[in-house]
Protein backbone atom coordinates (compact mmCIF):
# COMPACT_ATOMS: atom_id res chain seq x y z
CA UNK A 1 0.00 0.00 0.00
CA UNK A 2 1.35 3.38 -0.97
CA UNK A 3 0.69 6.95 1.25
CA UNK A 4 -0.05 9.78 -1.42
CA UNK A 5 0.27 13.19 -0.39
CA UNK A 6 0.08 16.20 -2.86
CA UNK A 7 1.24 19.79 -1.99
CA UNK A 8 -0.96 22.91 -2.59
CA UNK A 9 0.33 23.39 -6.38
CA UNK A 10 -1.04 19.72 -6.87
CA UNK A 11 -4.31 21.07 -5.17
CA UNK A 12 -4.71 24.51 -6.83
CA UNK A 13 -7.73 24.21 -9.07
CA UNK A 14 -9.95 21.53 -10.92
CA UNK A 15 -7.58 20.91 -13.69
CA UNK A 16 -5.21 19.74 -11.08
CA UNK A 17 -7.26 17.79 -8.89
CA UNK A 18 -7.96 15.93 -12.70
CA UNK A 19 -3.88 15.11 -12.08
CA UNK A 20 -4.54 13.96 -8.67
CA UNK A 21 -7.30 11.63 -9.78
CA UNK A 22 -5.43 10.07 -12.97
CA UNK A 23 -2.38 9.14 -10.53
CA UNK A 24 -4.57 7.48 -8.20
CA UNK A 25 -6.21 5.54 -11.09
CA UNK A 26 -2.89 4.89 -12.84
CA UNK A 27 -1.86 2.37 -9.70
CA UNK A 28 -4.42 0.79 -6.91
CA UNK A 29 -1.72 0.28 -4.46
CA UNK A 30 -2.18 4.17 -3.48
CA UNK A 31 -5.20 4.02 -1.23
CA UNK A 32 -4.18 6.96 1.50
CA UNK A 33 -4.34 10.80 0.13
CA UNK A 34 -2.93 13.21 1.98
CA UNK A 35 -3.69 16.71 0.63
CA UNK A 36 -2.35 20.40 1.26
CA UNK A 37 -4.43 23.15 1.19
CA UNK A 38 -4.85 25.04 -2.45
CA UNK A 39 -1.45 26.68 -3.36
CA UNK A 40 -1.27 28.75 -6.25
CA UNK A 41 -2.42 28.76 -9.44
CA UNK A 42 0.64 31.05 -11.50
CA UNK A 43 2.78 33.42 -9.91
CA UNK A 44 0.99 36.12 -9.25
CA UNK A 45 -1.74 34.00 -7.53
CA UNK A 46 -2.39 33.94 -3.50
CA UNK A 47 -2.10 30.59 -1.37
CA UNK A 48 -4.86 29.78 0.76
CA UNK A 49 -3.32 29.60 3.54
CA UNK A 50 -1.51 32.70 3.49
CA UNK A 51 -4.95 33.94 3.13
CA UNK A 52 -6.15 32.57 6.24
CA UNK A 53 -3.25 33.44 8.32
CA UNK A 54 -4.19 36.78 7.25
CA UNK A 55 -8.36 37.03 7.54
CA UNK A 56 -7.23 36.17 11.14
CA UNK A 57 -5.04 38.64 11.51
CA UNK A 58 -7.71 41.15 10.67
CA UNK A 59 -9.96 40.00 12.41
CA UNK A 60 -7.64 40.26 15.65
CA UNK A 61 -7.38 43.90 14.76
CA UNK A 62 -11.14 44.64 14.24
CA UNK A 63 -10.91 45.27 10.42
CA UNK A 64 -13.46 43.41 8.08
CA UNK A 65 -11.56 40.66 6.02
CA UNK A 66 -14.97 39.65 4.28
CA UNK A 67 -12.90 40.68 1.21
CA UNK A 68 -10.42 37.83 1.82
CA UNK A 69 -12.36 35.54 3.15
CA UNK A 70 -14.38 35.46 -0.24
CA UNK A 71 -11.34 35.07 -1.95
CA UNK A 72 -11.10 31.34 0.02
CA UNK A 73 -14.42 30.78 -0.36
CA UNK A 74 -14.95 30.96 -4.23
CA UNK A 75 -11.99 29.29 -4.70
CA UNK A 76 -12.99 26.45 -3.52
CA UNK A 77 -16.77 26.48 -4.40
CA UNK A 78 -15.34 26.81 -7.92
CA UNK A 79 -13.41 23.86 -7.74
CA UNK A 80 -16.24 22.17 -6.54
CA UNK A 81 -18.41 23.27 -9.56
CA UNK A 82 -15.95 22.96 -11.94
CA UNK A 83 -15.64 19.11 -10.85
CA UNK A 84 -19.45 18.49 -10.69
CA UNK A 85 -19.06 17.60 -7.10
CA UNK A 86 -22.16 17.18 -4.95
CA UNK A 87 -21.28 18.87 -1.39
CA UNK A 88 -22.59 21.83 0.52
CA UNK A 89 -20.05 24.07 1.42
CA UNK A 90 -21.91 26.82 1.86
CA UNK A 91 -23.08 26.45 5.30
CA UNK A 92 -19.73 25.19 6.56
CA UNK A 93 -18.54 28.63 5.04
CA UNK A 94 -21.25 30.75 7.18
CA UNK A 95 -20.64 28.90 9.85
CA UNK A 96 -16.73 29.86 9.93
CA UNK A 97 -17.40 33.14 8.91
CA UNK A 98 -19.57 33.59 11.91
CA UNK A 99 -16.58 32.08 14.40
CA UNK A 100 -14.32 34.89 12.73
CA UNK A 101 -16.61 37.56 12.55
CA UNK A 102 -16.63 36.96 16.58
CA UNK A 103 -13.29 36.58 17.45
CA UNK A 104 -14.48 32.61 18.48
CA UNK A 105 -11.75 30.81 16.91
CA UNK A 106 -8.08 30.16 17.09
CA UNK A 107 -5.52 30.96 14.24
CA UNK A 108 -4.44 27.21 14.36
CA UNK A 109 -8.12 26.17 13.90
CA UNK A 110 -8.47 28.52 10.76
CA UNK A 111 -5.17 28.06 9.05
CA UNK A 112 -6.34 24.21 9.42
CA UNK A 113 -9.36 24.85 6.77
CA UNK A 114 -7.14 25.20 4.38
CA UNK A 115 -6.23 21.62 4.08
CA UNK A 116 -9.77 20.47 5.83
CA UNK A 117 -11.52 21.90 2.60
CA UNK A 118 -9.26 20.76 0.27
CA UNK A 119 -9.63 16.88 1.88
CA UNK A 120 -13.49 17.00 1.84
CA UNK A 121 -13.30 18.23 -1.71
CA UNK A 122 -10.89 15.64 -3.09
CA UNK A 123 -12.60 12.88 -0.87
CA UNK A 124 -16.13 13.65 -2.44
CA UNK A 125 -14.41 13.96 -5.72
CA UNK A 126 -12.85 10.26 -5.44
CA UNK A 127 -15.70 9.07 -3.85
CA UNK A 128 -12.78 8.00 -1.49
CA UNK A 129 -13.38 7.87 2.66
CA UNK A 130 -12.46 11.67 4.63
CA UNK A 131 -10.56 10.48 7.76
CA UNK A 132 -10.37 13.74 9.60
CA UNK A 133 -6.42 14.86 10.75
CA UNK A 134 -8.47 16.11 14.05
CA UNK A 135 -9.28 12.26 14.83
CA UNK A 136 -5.72 10.72 14.86
CA UNK A 137 -2.73 13.20 15.09
CA UNK A 138 -2.55 14.02 19.04
CA UNK A 139 -0.11 16.39 20.29
CA UNK A 140 1.41 15.98 23.46
CA UNK A 141 1.68 19.20 25.61
CA UNK A 142 5.11 20.09 24.68
CA UNK A 143 3.83 20.10 20.79
CA UNK A 144 5.20 17.31 19.68
CA UNK A 145 3.21 14.36 18.28
CA UNK A 146 2.01 11.30 20.06
CA UNK A 147 2.95 8.82 17.52
CA UNK A 148 1.63 6.15 19.58
CA UNK A 149 -1.53 7.01 20.17
CA UNK A 150 -2.14 8.49 16.88
CA UNK A 151 -0.85 5.65 14.72
CA UNK A 152 -3.19 3.73 16.74
CA UNK A 153 -6.35 6.01 16.03
CA UNK A 154 -5.12 6.13 12.35
CA UNK A 155 -5.18 2.36 12.29
CA UNK A 156 -8.47 1.93 13.37
CA UNK A 157 -10.12 4.00 10.81
CA UNK A 158 -8.77 3.01 8.05
CA UNK A 159 -10.70 0.46 6.14
CA UNK A 160 -10.26 -1.74 3.09
CA UNK A 161 -11.66 1.73 0.78
CA UNK A 162 -9.45 4.54 -0.24
CA UNK A 163 -9.10 7.63 2.45
CA UNK A 164 -8.17 11.60 1.72
CA UNK A 165 -6.58 13.14 5.24
CA UNK A 166 -6.09 16.77 5.28
CA UNK A 167 -2.14 17.34 6.10
CA UNK A 168 -0.99 19.89 8.56
CA UNK A 169 -3.03 19.59 11.25
CA UNK A 170 -3.79 17.60 14.31
CA UNK A 171 -5.38 18.05 17.92
CA UNK A 172 -3.65 19.16 21.88
CA UNK A 173 -5.11 17.08 24.53
CA UNK A 174 -7.52 19.43 25.29
CA UNK A 175 -9.13 18.71 21.95
CA UNK A 176 -7.70 22.14 20.38
CA UNK A 177 -6.68 22.41 16.65
CA UNK A 178 -3.02 22.79 16.52
CA UNK A 179 -0.85 23.05 13.59
CA UNK A 180 2.75 22.36 12.61
CA UNK A 181 4.92 24.73 10.83
CA UNK A 182 4.78 25.83 7.54
CA UNK A 183 4.80 23.07 5.03
CA UNK A 184 3.87 20.72 7.39
CA UNK A 185 1.43 18.28 5.31
CA UNK A 186 4.28 16.49 4.43
CA UNK A 187 4.40 15.27 8.10
CA UNK A 188 1.34 14.38 8.05
CA UNK A 189 2.01 12.49 4.92
CA UNK A 190 5.45 10.70 6.87
CA UNK A 191 3.05 9.96 10.01
CA UNK A 192 0.19 8.13 7.88
CA UNK A 193 2.93 6.22 5.82
CA UNK A 194 4.91 4.85 9.16
CA UNK A 195 1.06 4.43 11.46
CA UNK A 196 0.14 2.35 8.12
CA UNK A 197 3.18 0.88 7.42
CA UNK A 198 3.45 1.79 3.81
CA UNK A 199 5.76 0.03 1.26
CA UNK A 200 6.58 3.76 0.16
CA UNK A 201 5.53 7.69 0.94
CA UNK A 202 5.15 9.32 -2.27
CA UNK A 203 5.53 12.69 -2.02
CA UNK A 204 3.84 15.10 -5.24
CA UNK A 205 5.04 18.58 -5.73
CA UNK A 206 6.11 20.54 -9.21
CA UNK A 207 9.28 18.95 -8.92
CA UNK A 208 10.50 15.94 -10.30
CA UNK A 209 12.64 15.33 -7.25
CA UNK A 210 16.22 16.68 -5.69
CA UNK A 211 17.63 18.88 -8.44
CA UNK A 212 21.22 18.41 -8.99
CA UNK A 213 21.43 22.17 -9.19
CA UNK A 214 19.20 25.67 -8.81
CA UNK A 215 16.84 25.97 -11.28
CA UNK A 216 16.82 29.84 -10.79
CA UNK A 217 20.26 29.65 -11.70
CA UNK A 218 20.66 26.38 -14.19
CA UNK A 219 18.08 25.67 -17.30
CA UNK A 220 15.97 22.69 -16.23
CA UNK A 221 18.21 20.86 -14.00
CA UNK A 222 18.49 16.83 -14.18
CA UNK A 223 16.69 15.38 -10.84
CA UNK A 224 18.93 13.25 -8.80
CA UNK A 225 17.74 9.47 -8.26
CA UNK A 226 18.33 8.09 -5.53
CA UNK A 227 19.58 9.87 -2.21
CA UNK A 228 20.21 8.53 1.53
CA UNK A 229 18.61 10.15 4.69
CA UNK A 230 22.37 11.49 5.57
CA UNK A 231 23.05 12.63 2.10
CA UNK A 232 18.97 14.45 2.27
CA UNK A 233 20.28 15.64 5.28
CA UNK A 234 23.50 17.42 4.03
CA UNK A 235 21.79 18.64 0.94
CA UNK A 236 19.55 20.44 2.58
CA UNK A 237 22.78 22.11 5.27
CA UNK A 238 23.33 23.60 1.46
CA UNK A 239 20.01 24.94 1.15
CA UNK A 240 18.02 22.59 -1.01
CA UNK A 241 14.53 22.72 0.51
CA UNK A 242 11.98 20.14 -0.27
CA UNK A 243 10.65 18.38 2.53
CA UNK A 244 9.49 20.12 5.83
CA UNK A 245 12.25 18.50 7.77
CA UNK A 246 10.16 16.82 10.14
CA UNK A 247 9.25 14.41 7.63
CA UNK A 248 12.13 12.26 7.76
CA UNK A 249 12.13 10.65 11.05
CA UNK A 250 8.79 9.02 10.80
CA UNK A 251 9.56 6.91 7.67
CA UNK A 252 13.00 6.68 8.28
CA UNK A 253 11.86 5.08 11.89
CA UNK A 254 10.07 2.38 10.09
CA UNK A 255 12.21 2.26 7.00
CA UNK A 256 9.69 3.30 4.45
CA UNK A 257 11.35 4.60 1.52
CA UNK A 258 10.30 8.19 0.42
CA UNK A 259 10.01 9.30 -3.18
CA UNK A 260 9.47 12.60 -4.79
CA UNK A 261 7.17 12.90 -7.44
CA UNK A 262 6.42 15.53 -9.95
CA UNK A 263 1.78 15.77 -10.15
CA UNK A 264 3.21 17.97 -13.91
CA UNK A 265 4.73 14.87 -15.07
CA UNK A 266 3.86 11.40 -13.76
CA UNK A 267 5.42 9.52 -15.65
CA UNK A 268 9.05 11.29 -14.31
CA UNK A 269 10.41 8.16 -11.57
CA UNK A 270 11.49 11.24 -9.34
CA UNK A 271 13.87 11.07 -6.44
CA UNK A 272 13.92 7.98 -4.18
CA UNK A 273 14.98 8.59 -0.16
CA UNK A 274 16.09 5.28 1.68
CA UNK A 275 18.72 4.95 4.25
CA UNK A 276 20.90 3.23 1.42
CA UNK A 277 21.60 2.09 -1.79
CA UNK A 278 23.35 -1.77 -1.99
CA UNK A 279 25.05 -1.41 -5.13
CA UNK A 280 25.19 -4.99 -6.46
CA UNK A 281 28.81 -6.71 -6.64
CA UNK A 282 29.31 -9.82 -8.30
N1 LIG B 1 -0.80 24.73 3.70
C1 LIG B 1 0.25 24.74 4.68
C2 LIG B 1 1.34 25.72 4.29
O1 LIG B 1 1.26 26.40 3.31
C3 LIG B 1 0.82 23.38 4.94
C4 LIG B 1 1.34 22.64 3.75
O2 LIG B 1 0.93 22.90 2.63
O3 LIG B 1 2.18 21.76 3.93
O4 LIG B 1 2.31 25.85 5.00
Amino acid sequence: MKVVKFGGSSMADAGQYRKVRDILLADPGRKVVIVSAAGKRNKNDNKITDLLYLCHAHSQYGVDCSGVFELIRSRYLQIRDELGIQLDLEQEFAALKQRLDKKSITQDELVSRGEYFSAKLMAAYLDFQFVDAADWIRFHMDGTVDKENSYELLQSQVRGKGVVIPGFYGVMPDGHIRTFSRGGSDITGALAAAALDADVYENWTDVSGILMADPRIVDDPKAIAEVSYDELRELSYAGAQVLHEGTIMPVREKGIPLNIRNTNDPEHPGTIIRESFDTEVD
